[in-house]
C-alpha cells in the first residue's frame, strides 16, 4: 500500500530542480523510516477520504531505478516535515550549550518549496526575541536584496547555521555548528531548493565543507553534495553576510554582492532572460 502510494507520487514530473533518486528511502533519509511510513500512511488515508479524483495525475514516466529520477515530495508533505522537525526536535533541543542562553529557537521560515534558500549564521538579539530569522537591521538589508532579485520574502526560505543565539552575538563555535548541522541538512533535504545562497563565512564553510575564506569563495558557483548519498548536488552561491555589508558598505562590496545575486537570478531564469 505504502509502496504503491509512493510509486504514484513519484511518477509526476516535479518542478525543475527537485531531483531525487529513491522513494521510501529518500523520505526515510529526511525523517527516519518509521516517521516516513507514518506520513505516507496519513497520505494514503487522506487520499482515500478525498476519493481517487483528488489524486494528482501521473505525468511523464520516471524510471525510479535511474539516479536522475525525480521524487516529488508534495507541498503538503514538505510543510508537514518542516513543522515536525521544528516542533519535535529543534524547539526543545539541548544538543549544545546555546540552549542555555536562548530565549527561543529560530528554525527559519519561508516557502517549503522555495527555489532559493538563504543560509545565515545564527539568530541575533532581535531574532532570539521574535523567534524569526533576519528581522533586525541585517534582515532589512536581506529583504531589500530579495526584492531586488524580483522575489518576495515569502517565496524564499531563510535559515541559519545554528538555531539558537550565541551570547553577545559571538560566532558559533565549531562544536555548536557541528551539533546543529543535522537540522540544516534536513531542512535542505525537505525543501530541495534549486540554489542555495550562503551569507557569510560560517554558512559557506559548513555547506561547502571547506576552510577557504569567504573573500575567495564568494561569487563563484560551488556545490552542496549532502542531499542524498551519491545523489544530485545543489548549486551554491556564497556571498557576504548582510551584517558585514552594513559594516563595510562600500560601492565595491555592494557591487560584489549584487553581482553574486545576479548570477543566481540568471541561473534560475529570474532575470527575465
Ligand atoms: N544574522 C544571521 O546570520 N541570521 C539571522 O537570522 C539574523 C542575523
Ligand atoms: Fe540545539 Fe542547534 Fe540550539 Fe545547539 S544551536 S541547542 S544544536 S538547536
Amino acid at each position: 500500500m505504502i509502496q504503491a502510494a509512493l510509486a504514484r507520487r513519484t511518477a509526476g514530473t516535479g518542478r525543475a530542480g527537485s531531483r531525487l533518486n529513491s522513494g521510501a528511502g529518500m523520505l526515510a533519509v529526511v525523517m527516519g523510516r518509521s516517521q516516513a511510513e507514518r506520513v505516507l500512511r496519513q497520505h494514503v488515508q487522506t487520499d482515500g477520504l478525498l476519493g481517487a479524483e483528488a489524486l494528482p495525475r501521473a505525468a511523464a514516466k520516471v524510471d525510479l531505478a535511474k539516479p536522475q529520477a525525480v521524487l516529488k515530495i508534495d507541498r503538503a508533505t514538505r510543510i508537514q516535515l518542516l513543522e515536525q522537525l521544528d516542533r519535535d526536535e529543534v524547539r526543545g533541543c539541548t544538543k549544545c550549550e546555546l540552549c542555555h542562553s536562548r530565549t527561543q529557537t529560530v528554525f527559519g521560515e519561508g516557502d517549503a518549496e522555495a527555489r532559493v534558500l538563504f543560509i545565515g549564521e545564527g539568530p541575533g538579539q532581535n531574532e532570539d526575541e521574535q523567534g524569526r530569522p533576519f528581522v533586525g537591521r541585517a534582515g532589512e538589508l536581506l529583504n531589500k536584496q530579495i526584492a531586488a532579485m524580483g522575489l518576495q520574502r515569502e517565496q524564499v526560505f531563510i535559515a541559519n547555521v545554528v538555531k539558537c543565539r550565541p551570547p553577545n552575538n559571538r560566532a558559533p563555535t565549531p562544536a555548536e555548528v557541528d551539533a546543529c548541522s543535522g537540522f540544516l541538512a534536513r531542512q535542505i533535504q525537505i525543501i530541495q531548493p534549486e540554489a542555495i545562497i550562503t551569507l557569510g563565512a560560517p554558512a559557506a564553510k559548513l555547506v561547502l565543507k571547506t576552510r577557504e575564506g569567504i573573500t575567495r569563495l564568494r561569487g563563484t558557483w560551488c556545490e552542496y553534495d549532502g542531499l542524498v548519498p551519491d545523489g544530485p548536488v545543489i548549486p551554491v552561491m556564497p556571498t557576504f553576510h548582510p551584517a558585514y555589508l552594513l559594516r563595510a558598505y562600500t560601492p565595491d562590496n555592494r557591487q560584489r554582492v549584487w553581482s553574486d545575486l545576479q548570477q543566481v537570478m540568471q541561473r534560475l531564469g529570474l532575470d527575465g532572460n
